[in-house]
């Protein structure tokens, strides 16, 4: 998906996005970066960033267009 072709890009129709509280969510796009050793829970140190439901960026993909990976490439 080219960005040029998508009216009113924001990450809540991105593909990448995962609601978690009204207007705020997770940004899948790439794997969770180290966000510090302060929690002993391992799995609290790692995190997705989080972004505005009304933001967006330059990796923007719209959801309704996704392609699911696992298909395209065993077809
Ligand atoms: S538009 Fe960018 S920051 Fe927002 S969810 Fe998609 S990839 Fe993440």
């Amino acid at each position: 998906m080219n960005i040029k072709t998508h009216q009113n890009p924001t990450c809540e129709g991105c593909t990448y996005y995962q609601a978690q509280e009204k207007n705020l969510g997770a940004c899948h796009r790439f794997p969770p970066s180290f966000a510090g050793d302060s929690s002993p829970i391992d799995s609290h140190r790692w995190k997705f960033p989080l972004v505005s439901a009304h933001n967006w960026c330059g990796e923007f993909r719209a959801a309704t267009l996704g392609v699911d990976l696992t298909t395209a490439l065993t077809t």
